[in-house]
């Protein structure tokens, strides 16, 4: 231990002793000891060794201590309790330029931020800009101080995996010598977090793409291996592109596509067949066999063709042999959406830019749903506001004849399970999402019974995003998906697939399950301006990974059924207390 990696230490506990709100004066004991050691030119062990690290400028009594305990341990008991007491993420946060103990406190204390992934969503919803000592300045630099440091994970959102997989085929596409070329891997999966983003192309000479792969601008070259290129961008994102010849292609782009256990299984199956597959094509005793597309493969292995979001080996090849295979989802199945904020609360988006924006993408209904009043962070709205808001919609929809805009609210579910506002004020509403913000960490059982409350709730028409998890940042609070799921389906209460790229929540996986449980799930955009609405394209590959069809979303039925089902649902709960 030399005395910069001591100060260092001390300059970590000064940090740390600040974000905690810890005395000033110990606070600025330990920051000028750190600052005295760097200046310092003596030999501290020598000091040590006669007990007089006391005559270092700044360093008294305690201080001497510590400082003797690092060079005898390497390390300072303080440092790792003050470590052990805050969230984990606070030492990432205090990486962020311009961040400093005290914005990462008040961060802590005013929004319960403790990681960099949570840190991001709030800059994105805005949080930041009323906050004492911030603003939309500092919210800027904070936000892209957070894109550096993303560099350095190993892991991507799906999102950005589609627009790097996006920019690089915009290069590629157009070049003479490019003969096809599809984006694979886990990006064409539609998984919700990626590694790297896997491109095939196929064309000759290869060489010619590959150089122009290297090209991309920002991209930094990795070392070539045959066919193979990798570049990194960035934001730290690998792609590797794997170049083939046109033969080659279907099988190629078949083999980078699929997940490893459906490649091994669709394998077996060939074998059945007498095929052997592999990337290089598909052959049999009569050698290899030309097939123009993934379909024609398919088509040979007696298979109807198998989206690239279905293959990860969950029963979809069983699926495809006895062609009952679902219809999936697609982008122009939706009429509209539900869950969108407006400047009302903590969105960007005034209704009226809002509305002629879900005009613009050929939707008939827009549901309008802030935050409701408990949510303070958010500028959640109180009844009066509320209720000037319906005046605000009923006004617009005068002018509208073949469009909506529906009243509905993201209702905090109260710490018991309650939801935000007397009973007569829900009633107002078109719709309800309930949603948890706050008390993440309950438990799995009192989770659980404050979710079936909220359920149970007659008022409540969905579940907003069920499991509270933040890609890549926070992870699901813990509570009986099944029990939750059941009530659900039970209590006719819709459940969201939120499609904002941090959540993708519920989770595809449970999708099917839902499904089958009866619950009907509304794709959620949870938009906080216009560009927000754009999000429901995740939603949607999300749902076709979940094996979902039009029929198994709200919100792809046309205005006259959904609002159906929305009236149902709140008549359902008069004539419950018509006849008790
Ligand atoms: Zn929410
Ligand atoms: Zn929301």
């Amino acid at each position: 231990m030399d005395r910069i990696q001591i100060s260092d230490i001390f300059q970590q506990v000064a940090q740390l002793l600040e974000v905690q709100g810890g005395n000033p004066y110990r606070v600025g004991a330990y920051r000028r000891a750190a600052r005295s050691l760097v200046d310092f030119s003596g030999s501290l062990d020598g000091l040590a060794g006669a007990g007089r690290l006391r005559e270092i400028p700044g360093i008294g009594e305690k201080l001497a201590q510590d400082v003797a305990e690092v060079l005898k341990t390497g390390d300072l008991a303080l440092r790792r309790e003050l470590l052990a007491t805050l969230p984990k993420g606070v030492e990432e946060l205090l990486r962020i330029p311009n961040l400093g103990p005290k914005r990462a406190r008040i961060l802590l204390e005013k929004l319960q931020i403790g990681s960099l992934g949570e840190l991001e969503y709030a800059c994105n919803e805005n949080r930041l800009l009323d906050l004492p000592g911030f603003g939309a300045r500092i919210q800027d630099v904070i936000l892209a101080g957070i894109e550096r440091l993303k560099r350095f994970k190993g892991r991507f959102l799906l999102s950005d995996g589609l627009e790097a997989a996006a920019l690089l085929t915009a290069g590629l596409a157009n070049h003479p010598q490019c003969a096809q070329l599809s984006e694979a891997g886990s990006v064409r999966r539609g998984c919700e977090t990626v590694k790297d983003v896997d491109l095939v192309a196929a064309g000759r000479p290869c060489r010619v793409l590959l150089d122009v792969f290297y090209a991309t601008p920002g991209a930094v070259m990795q070392t070539p291996r045959g066919n193979k290129a990798k570049i990194r961008l960035k934001n730290g994102l690998q792609v590797d592109l794997h170049c083939v010849s046109p033969a080659q292609f279907p099988a190629a782009l078949l083999h980078y596509t699929g997940s490893r256990e459906h490649n091994i299984a669709l394998r077996e199956h060939a074998r059945g067949l007498g095929f052997d597959l592999s990337p290089q094509g598909l052959r049999n005793a009569g050698g290899l066999i030309a097939c123009a597309s993934e379909e024609d493969l398919y088509r040979i292995l007696q298979l109807a063709p198998i989206a690239p979001e279905l293959r990860e080996n969950r029963g979809e090849i069983a699926a495809a042999a006895e062609n009952r295979l679902p219809r999936l989802v697609q982008e122009a199945d939706l009429r509209g959406v539900f869950h969108v904020h407006t400047v009302a609360s903590d969105g960007r988006a005034t209704l009226a830019e809002l509305a002629a924006a879900a005009r613009a993408r050929g939707w008939s209904y827009l549901g309008i749903c802030d935050h409701s009043q408990s949510a303070h962070y958010a500028r959640g709205l109180d009844a009066e506001r509320v209720r000037e808001q319906w005046r605000d919609i009923d006004e617009l929809n005068s002018q509208f004849e073949d469009f909506q805009l529906l009243k509905g609210i993201e209702s905090d579910i109260l710490v018991d399970g309650r939801l935000d506002y007397p009973d007569e004020l829900l009633a107002g509403f078109d719709f309800v999402i309930a949603s948890i913000h706050s008390h993440f960490n309950l438990g799995p059982a009192a989770q659980t019974r404050r979710l079936l409350a909220a359920i149970a709730n007659p008022r409540t028409t969905m579940l907003g995003h069920p499991s509270g998890r933040l890609l890549l940042a926070r992870d699901a609070y813990q509570f009986d998906q099944q029990a939750v799921l059941q009530a659900a389906a039970r209590h006719g209460v819709v459940v969201e697939l939120n499609a904002n790229p941090q959540r993708l929540d519920l989770d595809w996986r449970l999708l099917r399950t839902a499904r089958d449980l009866g619950v009907l799930i509304a794709i959620n955009p949870d938009a906080h301006s216009v560009q927000g609405l754009d999000h429901v394209r995740y939603g949607v590959i999300s749902a076709r990974k979940g094996w979902l069809e039009a029929r198994d979303i709200l919100n792809c039925r046309e205005k006259g059924e959904m609002l159906q089902y929305l009236r149902a649902r709140r008549a359902g709960f008069a004539a419950r207390v018509a006849c008790p």
